[in-house]
């Protein structure tokens, strides 16, 4: 699949402008970044783009502004990059017109200008031509960094890919390879382990994942849903009992697609959804009808790992317990450092990402041993939704 992207190998960018999509939608706190994880990851392309004489022109949004407004100015966040960078980055304080147009006639090979949030336009979200047209006069390339951003259509995200020569930028051909690994051409037995709270979010992304692992491990408030669908009593759970048919059919379609499913063979349990609650392990036939099931229980996590000895290939996508609560975050963390020592010894490539996943990876201290790890939210479960995310099929060399 990467190999039908452009990158930047495939471009001389000295005295280009490239106008850059990057990822800046970081935390903030008072107009402050309180974490500047996606800076760091931006950063290479960036320096790179710099360093070959390019003129950087970032591109990005910030929050969700309905219109300009300046609590969601982009200024802090391009001073905060100039410290990540060591490298000054100019600000120019929006996206289109005749102010940014002197800005950008003005630079010289190297420098960096970040132009205000993209969102201050509604023709960004609406990605209309006219102001895809006002944002390609910028630039004479296109280089989309922002996988994060890639299921959206959006004029920064998407349009300008049909203007411009289009390029991946570093970060999304590191994202774009490392998720090929995990799901599209990767080494066989590829496991998955899916959690989090509900089916309901998650069903397409089970129905496609069932088409393509070899065993799927269901865990979180998740697979509540589906002990019960098979007649399994499950207490005062966190279950979505009108999703029972659901949940029997797409274990119809993982027996059809010969995905062996991984369910809890036993639970941890309390009486109060609270840290420190007092937990007790019950085999399926004992839940106690007034107790709530908070995490796989310990002949489970024994099962997980040992699915994860048979793999080659592990993607992973959400808690199998609410890990955010002592002890209810053992079974997420036992397991995740399991792969994180498969990983290290070189035995299994482990790909993980999507919203409460990082939190919990870092909860159980093995971010940094995984093969990757996707900071990108909704574009990683669209993704392992198998659907064509926008931002990278415009990238696909024409
Ligand atoms: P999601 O955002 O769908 O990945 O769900 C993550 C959330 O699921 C976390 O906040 C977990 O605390 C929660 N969760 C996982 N397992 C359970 C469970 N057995 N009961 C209740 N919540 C759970």
């Amino acid at each position: 699949m990467t190999k039908s992207f452009r990158t930047l190998d495939d471009v001389d960018v000295k005295g280009k402008r490239v106008l850059l999509r990057v990822d800046l939608n970081v935390p903030m706190d008072k107009g402050v970044v309180t974490d500047a994880t996606r800076l760091e990851r931006v950063a290479p392309t960036i320096l790179e783009i710099s360093d070959k004489g390019g003129r950087v022109i970032l591109l990005a949004h910030l929050g969700r502004p309905k219109g300009r407004d300046l609590k969601d100015t982009l200024k802090p966040v391009a001073a905060a990059l100039a410290e990540v960078l060591k490298h000054p980055v100019g600000f120019v304080d929006d996206c289109i017109g005749h102010d940014v147009a002197d800005k950008v006639a003005a630079m010289k090979d190297g420098d960096i200008l970040c132009l205000e949030n993209t969102r201050f336009h509604a023709g960004e979200e609406k990605n209309f031509p006219a102001f895809v047209e006002e944002l390609a006069k910028l630039g004479d390339i296109w280089v989309n960094d922002a996988f994060s951003a890639a299921h959206r259509a959006h004029a920064s995200t998407e349009g300008l890919g049909h203007k411009l020569p289009a390029y991946a930028g570093r970060t999304m051909q590191a994202e774009l390879s490392a998720l090929n690994k995990a799901l599209e051409a990767p080494t066989h037995p590829v496991i998955a382990i899916v959690g989090g709270a509900k089916v309901s979010s998650k069903i397409d992304l089970l129905e496609n994942l069932v088409s393509k692992v070899d065993a799927l491990v269901i865990g979180g408030g998740m697979a509540n849903t589906f002990l019960h669908a098979q007649g399994v009593g499950v207490g005062k759970s966190l279950c979505e009992k009108d999703l029972a048919a659901t949940a029997l059919r797409i274990l119809a379609k993982a027996e059809a697609a010969n995905c062996a499913i991984i369910l809890p063979v036993d639970a941890t349990v309390a009486y109060h959804f609270e840290a420190n609650a007092p937990s007790f392990a019950y085999g399926l036939d004992a839940i106690p009808p007034d107790s709530m099931i908070l995490d796989v229980g310990p002949r489970s996590i024994e099962r997980i790992n040992a699915a994860i000895d048979d793999a080659k290939t592990l993607v992973w996508n959400g808690p199998v317990g609410a890990f955010e609560l002592t002890p209810f975050d053992r079974g997420t963390v036992v397991a995740a450092q399991h792969a994180a020592a498969r990983t290290k010894a070189k035995k299994l490539i482990s790909v993980a990402g999507g919203g409460d996943t990082v939190a919990a990876l870092n909860h159980a201290g093995v971010a940094d041993d995984f093969s990757y790890i996707s900071t990108a939210g909704g574009a990683f479960l669209e993704w392992m939704e198998g659907k064509p995310l926008p931002g990278v099929e415009v990238l696909r060399a024409r």
